[in-house]
């Protein structure tokens, strides 16, 4: 069974420039690949995604990650290369993409809808 206090608390993430997988290192030793177009078309914020429930999968928008910003102890905010910035991203949230963006590589690219966590 899983840790969940470790399995929610990143120790490092890596997003270099240029590339267009963001990298998550977590606690409890799992390392997290999500393309940069699953992050972004996950965009959890309201203007992605209104107010519903649940979160789905939006395509567009720019892939390219400018900046990474951790917000309190709990989230971590994304600058997108169109100035996009308002998606709040928890580090559960951030978890559970992980999962999927693996489960998704196996798959063959499923976008179920997600959780807001
Ligand atoms: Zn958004």
């Amino acid at each position: 069974m899983a840790d969940p206090v470790l399995a929610s608390r990143p120790v490092r993430v890596r997003a270099p420039k240029g590339a267009r997988v963001f990298e998550i290192h977590w606690a409890d030793g799992f390392v997290g690949k999500i393309p940069h177009e699953l992050l972004r078309g996950y965009c959890p914020c309201a203007t992605c995604q209104g107010h519903g429930g649940t979160i789905r999968f939006v395509s567009g928008g720019d892939l390219e990650l400018e900046e990474i910003n951790q917000v309190g102890n709990y989230a971590l905010q994304f600058t997108w290369g169109d100035r996009h910035d308002t998606g709040l991203y928890s580090f559960r949230y951030l978890r559970v993409l992980c999962e999927m963006a693996m489960d998704a590589a196996q798959a063959g690219g499923d976008r179920p809808e997600l959780p807001r966590l």
